[in-house]
């Protein structure tokens, strides 16, 4: 069973409830997969062969999630996009990818076919209730499932690159297959599970992680077309898990309407995709008597470590090496690891881990070691028992006056402060430092901390050269839609600070 489709066993769960939509829709497996099957044969009217790219710019639907079961049916490689990117990004990816077929909202069609010349790719539509001229021919749903060899594609993601143009990973049949078995076992999800599921589905997080994990196991996902908290409350109780990210739970946390009561009976919340703050895992758990499990991946290698189902899920920090999964910490420069306790670049490797990156063979042999590990870019330290924390990616460090700073270490000084309640350290072009340690932060609704008065408090508590040269105060932290705070984005704002 080499086709990740098979290992989903859709047929056998035919009456199960599979998605429960927004309205209260149910939709059975066998729904689904007879959608899937529709949109297989038309995928193939429109010429997509095995290992063709099918480029898809659509909102998050119960037939999008069709669409990516039908690209693996047919054996072609899904390549979802984020709804947010503009036409001369699209334009891009089309470019790069070279799909025979782009599936977008009815309203863009005209504009992806000027952002796809000089490619002429075939062009259909989807709008969010799964209209479009990619569903509306009726016709048998196609049963043949295309015969993958493990190392087939079956997507590629582009990674957000915040520096140079988005790269595209190539995800094979094995690389999604593994990890999915892994975390579905490690986490206990059987066919009885209801998953809330509130995160886009162009991410690893949203489809591989979330979607992948409950259709292996054949259990039932409450399909919500994004996070909207009064949606989410209302769900949870007819949930036994959600997966999150941060901001997820520091928004829930915000509402009174959060109390043990609403999720007790729960079995599993986790999170991902950006650090969650040690703080909001204890508060999480004092509110709601739940420890957040928290684990740690990315678009190229699927999930890495987490922390245990049993055990210790430990605050601060993303768990243990999952199953098959092998992690070191190691000296960036010569590879060599380093002992426990020490910062370092985190590589990983095992079955989850992608094959490089779509047409670009240097790029990819830079980011692999000779023994076949891969440079993750994140740093971060192993203990004594395998717990990894990661203090940031290597290119957000700040290099000041030739010293290192991790700005996690600079940040959760920061938001110990009376009255912040987050922060992000970056460095900024400095005349005599090269960089300069800069910070900005969030206070509380009616904190106004003092400038002096911060830094002045932080001096006891962190090494000079550690210490932020301005802490300026913001409304909120820029992020994307996973919660990521872009460093970069605050890099170019605040270049000339000092200059
Ligand atoms: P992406 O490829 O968009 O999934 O982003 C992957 C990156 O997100 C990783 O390389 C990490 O920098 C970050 N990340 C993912 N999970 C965590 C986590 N639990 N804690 C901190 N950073 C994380």
């Amino acid at each position: 069973m080499s086709n990740l489709f098979d290992a989903f066993r859709l047929a056998e769960r035919d009456g199960r409830v599979a998605l429960v939509l927004a309205d209260g829709t149910a939709i059975s497996y066998g729904e689904l997969t007879a959608l899937a099957g529709r949109i297989a044969r038309r995928l193939g009217e429109a010429g997509v062969a095995p290992g063709d790219r099918v480029v898809v710019q659509v909102e998050k639907s119960h037939a999008a999630l069709a669409l990516y079961l039908a690209c693996l049916q047919r054996g072609a490689a899904f390549v979802p996009l984020n709804s947010g990117y503009t036409m001369q990004e699209v334009g891009y990816f089309v470019g790069d990818a070279e799909p025979r077929l782009v599936v977008c909202a009815p309203e863009r069609i005209e504009a992806v076919r000027a952002a796809a010349e000089p490619a002429q790719p075939a062009i259909l539509t989807l709008d969010e209730a799964g209209r479009g001229s990619l569903t509306d021919a009726p016709g048998a749903p196609l049963l043949d499932v295309v015969a993958r060899g493990p190392d087939d594609l079956a997507a590629i993601l582009y990674t957000s690159g915040t520096t140079g143009k988005p790269k595209g990973a190539m995800l094979s049949h094995a690389n999604l297959g593994s990890n999915a078995r892994v975390l579905m076992e490690e986490w206990r999800f059987t066919g009885d599970d209801v998953l809330l599921h509130a995160l886009p589905i162009y991410h690893a997080h949203g489809l591989f992680v979330a979607c992948n994990v409950l259709l292996m196991a054949g259990g039932r996902m409450i399909f919500l077309p994004k996070f909207d908290i009064d949606a989410v409350l209302e769900a949870l109780p007819r949930a036994t898990t959600m997966m999150g990210i941060p901001t997820f739970y520091t928004r829930l946390l915000t509402d009174a309407r959060l109390t043990p009561g609403l999720v007790r009976h729960m079995r599993l919340f986790t999170s991902g995709s950006a650090p969650l703050l040690a703080e909001t895992h204890v508060e999480w758990q004092a509110r709601s008597g739940h420890a957040i499990l928290e684990r740690y991946g990315m678009t190229e290698t699927g999930m890495n470590t987490s922390n245990p189902y049993d055990g210790a899920r430990i605050a601060g920090t993303v768990g243990l090496a999952l199953p098959g999964t092998e992690v070191r910490v190691v000296d960036g420069e010569s590879g060599r690891e380093l002992p426990r306790g020490e910062i370092g670049m985190i590589e990983v490797r095992g079955p989850n881990v992608f094959g490089g990156y779509w047409r670009l063979p240097e790029k990819t042999a830079a980011e692999f070691r000779p023994d076949g590990f891969f440079i993750t870019g994140d740093l971060g330290t192993l203990d004594e028992r395998g717990y990894v924390r990661i203090v940031g990616r290597g290119k957000d460090l700040v290099i000041s006056g030739g010293l290192n700073v991790y700005p996690k270490e600079v940040e959760t000084e920061i938001d110990a402060l009376d009255g912040i309640i987050e922060s992000a350290v970056f460095g900024v072009p400095h005349p005599d430092f090269g960089e300069a340690v800069t910070a900005v932060a969030v206070a509380a609704k009616g904190f106004a901390p003092g400038e002096a008065g911060m830094l002045e408090a932080l001096a006891g508590r962190l090494a000079r050269f550690k210490l932020p040269k301005r802490i300026i105060l913001v409304p909120e932290l820029p992020r994307n839609t996973m919660g990521k705070v872009q460093k970069a984005e605050l890099r170019r704002q605040y270049r000339d600070l000092y200059g």
